[in-house]
């Protein structure tokens, strides 16, 4: 497998640290909200990544933590914690919020074939970790007490900047906003391991520590949670593009300083699903969850069909209407395969070589549109009809998209190809009725799909069609 590793800015060679095995680790979601399909793009393309593995040989232990503490608005330690907002805003306890959030995570997810990773762990249940680590950080010199919090000291060490030389300026005011400048910091960038003199009176997490009753900081959760499950030497480490600074960089600075060597080897950053109005927001605009793609008639496995359809290290631009094609293209895939019979037999050489091709051409950085097309491929192939099955069954098992599955792929299916191309074309036809203002070829448009029995309505998205 080749893999781009964000460390190196260059497509490598994956090679685990033992053998055969890999330790692969997730940064989780922050349990304040649901999450948006933005945040799931990340965790589709490493589930791809996780099953990719697997299919390629590989024994995967995957870890990903649950932020419910610490997690302030900006990155940079500043701003209002995330899960007091959640529960301010929902009239809850900080622990409701979290419950009620990790369990909506985890069926979204469920709903787009994501795997729940092998070990799962809350922040707020590896605490004496969390204290033990920064008890050594202090022993060593890489962190300092100030204003009664606990900061880790990036001036200790040579190389911070591990993911390349920024401009400090530039890198605070990073991907998330609300940055202002903590006062008890020795430099810009140190980041607090531990709070004790919090600014948040009704800080509702507290426990004991050496340095007295209060919270961790954000990122030393995934270091600790790392280090437990996968022991000192991580294989991959997985996040979106915004979590390289300073959340993963800082990780890198807290985990090598307390090993006393270097800690994960390939570092995969998922680029961000965008809207067209630029950054994907859970206050701004419309709040896109899985939920409300579905309450819109959207098969949640369309959605994955489309985030598969693009490369992981290009931003990707959601519009419904790049939804509705990829809705489109995958139901006509699923009626194709749904065609294919069971007709001879599965030569185990011939899904051998098949096997072999898509770990290849997948394995080269994660090339999930190839993958689809390798499905293509086989549909084509003068290969017996069982075969194409046996081999589609195999390359689903990284896909994810429920490709022998029998049942409707969107709300438009059981309507024919043919059905489906005619409706879309009157409807271009009314679009560009439409817009030459001619009203009434629009109108007859309309009224004649309905005597053919097909609605058509206009919504926000554009327009939809379905059986009256
Ligand atoms: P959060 O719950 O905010 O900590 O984010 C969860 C994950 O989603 C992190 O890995 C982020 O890097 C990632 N993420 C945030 N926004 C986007 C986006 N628009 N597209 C893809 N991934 C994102
Ligand atoms: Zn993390």
């Amino acid at each position: 497998m080749r893999i781009y590793n964000s460390l190196t800015k260059k497509v490598e060679e994956f090679v685990p640290h033992t053998e055969g095995k890999v330790g692969m680790y997730t940064c989780g979601p922050t349990v304040y909200h649901f999450a948006h399909i933005g945040n799931l793009r990340s965790y589709l393309m490493e589930d791809v990544l996780e099953k990719l593995m697997r299919f390629s040989g590989y024994e995967v232990k995957r870890v990903m933590n649950i932020t419910d503490v610490g997690h302030l608005s900006s990155d940079a330690d500043t701003g209002e914690d995330k899960m007091l907002k959640g529960a301010k805003r929902e009239h809850k306890t900080v622990m409701e919020i979290a419950k009620f959030y990790t369990d909506a995570f985890f069926d979204d997810c469920r709903k787009l074939n994501i795997k729940t990773p092998d070990v799962v762990e809350p922040a707020t249940s590896c605490i004496d970790e969390f204290i033990h680590m920064i008890e050594v950080l202090l022993e060593k010199g890489y962190a300092y007490k100030a204003g009664e919090n606990v900061y880790f000291d990036t001036s200790k060490l040579n190389d911070y900047y591990v993911f390349g030389n920024q401009n400090e300026d530039e890198l605070m005011v990073g991907v998330r906003d609300d940055v202002t400048e903590d006062t008890n910091k020795k430099n810009k960038n140190d980041f607090v391991l531990w709070f004790t003199k919090s600014k948040f009176e009704d800080q509702a997490l507290k426990w004991e520590s050496p340095w007295g009753t209060g919270y961790p900081g954000w990122h030393i959760e995934c270091s600790c949670i790392g280090i437990k499950h996968l022991g000192e030497f991580m294989d991959i480490h997985c996040g979106g593009v915004d979590n390289m600074f300073p959340h993963h960089t800082n990780e890198i600075a807290q985990s090598e300083s307390f090993l006393g060597h270097k800690w994960c080897k390939y570092w995969f950053h998922v680029h961000h699903l965008n809207d067209e109005t630029g950054k994907m927001s859970k206050s701004k605009g419309e709040f896109l969850t899985v939920s409300l793609l579905e309450e819109k008639g959207y098969n949640p496995i369309a959605y994955r069909f489309f985030a598969l359809s693009s490369h992981y290290r290009k931003p990707l631009v959601f519009s419904y209407e790049a939804l509705d094609q990829a809705s489109n293209a995958y139901r006509k895939l699923k009626n194709k395969i749904a065609a294919v019979t069971d007709e001879g037999d599965a030569d185990p050489s011939v899904i051998k070589e098949y096997h072999d091709k898509f770990a290849e051409v997948v394995g080269n950085d994660l090339n999930t549109a190839m993958g689809i097309t390798l499905i293509y491929d086989v549909l084509k192939a003068d290969i017996p009809g069982k075969a194409k099955r046996t081999v589609i069954a195999d390359y689903d098992t990284v896909l994810g998209l429920d490709l022998l599955k029998e049942e409707p792929a969107d709300n438009n299916t059981g309507e024919d190809d043919e059905l489906t191309k005619l409706v879309e074309a009157k409807i271009e036809e009314r679009k560009n009725a439409k817009k030459d203002k001619n009203f009434e070829l629009a109108d007859k448009i309309r009224d004649d799909l309905l005597k053919m029995g097909i609605v058509i309505e206009d919504t926000r998205e554009g327009v939809k069609w379905h059986k009256a």
